[in-house]
């Protein structure tokens, strides 16, 4: 980690859900390597502390509370970043929510509407917001999920939710090219707070360490390094993809 480039040298990048997991190791990728980094959550006390934490990794950062299906919120933390930063280089959609597990067909309306509201309509309203701004170059980083390839019965309608988000890359890599490359970062178990009620219980978090060829989960900083090298000029030639991040799991041919 001591290791890392410059890549992002003199770049804005917003993180959304960027308090703790895989958004604030992305935040914090970043900004190691250069970026002024916005990171934002629902929780003023979560922004306030991950903003402390990357200060004092050296970071330039700027804390904004977002909760992605809130419209106000939204245009708040666009307007602040524009206001501080005047541009915006880098935009990972990284939020989302699973609050069911029941099957497809047994999910109440209420909660299928909030699982695409969260996970794919707020990621479409940013991008609204977010594209007058993007600058020539740029970059947005979409995060999926292997549970988009073969949604699981314990998140059928989650999982399908992040099939979209394979569909959304290659639709909007096409409407936002040639100056804003867009891709995909389909991220395997990674045990989080999010994942906790998968990979808490030793027997499910041995089973799922079986299922990879690595024989690992993987961590906040494997997804982060990927995301890294999507969003850094390293992928210039790269739009409209989703990379596996998934130590080898069944995915895809
Ligand atoms: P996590 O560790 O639980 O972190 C979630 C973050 O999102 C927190 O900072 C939380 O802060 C914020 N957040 C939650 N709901 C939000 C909302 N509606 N608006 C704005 N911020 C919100 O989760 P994670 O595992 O890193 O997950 C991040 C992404 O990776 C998700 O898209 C998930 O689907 C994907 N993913 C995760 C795994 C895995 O195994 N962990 C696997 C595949 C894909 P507040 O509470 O302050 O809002």
């Amino acid at each position: 980690m001591e290791k890392i480039g410059r890549r992002f040298q003199g770049k804005v990048a917003i993180v959304t859900a960027s308090t703790q997991g895989i958004g604030f190791s992305i935040a914090e990728r970043l900004g190691l390597e250069g970026a002024s980094v916005v990171i934002s959550s629902r929780k003023q006390n979560n922004v306030d502390k991950a903003v402390e934490k990357l200060r004092a990794r050296g970071i330039d950062v700027l804390g904004v509370v977002c909760h992605v299906s809130n419209a106000q919120h939204r245009k708040n933390l666009i307007e602040k970043t524009v206001q501080t930063y005047g541009k915006i280089d880098v935009f990972v959609s990284n939020a989302a929510a699973n609050p069911a597990i029941d099957a497809i067909l047994e999910t109440k309306e209420s909660v299928l509407d909030k699982l695409w509201e969260i996970n794919v309509k707020a990621t479409i309203l940013l991008l609204k917001d977010v594209a007058p701004h993007l600058s020539k170059g740029s970059s947005v980083v979409l995060i999926s999920s292997i549970a988009g390839y073969q949604p699981p019965a314990s998140m059928a309608m989650y999982g399908v939710t992040k099939t979209a988000l394979l569909g959304l890359t290659k639709a909007l890599a096409s409407e936002m090219a040639p100056d804003t490359r867009v891709n995909c970062i389909a991220p395997g178990f990674v045990p989080t707070h999010f994942a906790d009620f998968l990979t808490r219980d030793e027997d499910r978090r041995k089973h799922l360490e079986e299922r990879t060829l690595l024989g690992r989960l993987g961590t906040t900083e494997d997804m982060a390094a990927a995301t890294a090298f999507l969003a850094s000029d390293d992928a210039s030639y790269i739009t409209g993809e989703t990379l596996i991040v998934a130590g080898g799991m069944p995915s895809r041919l």
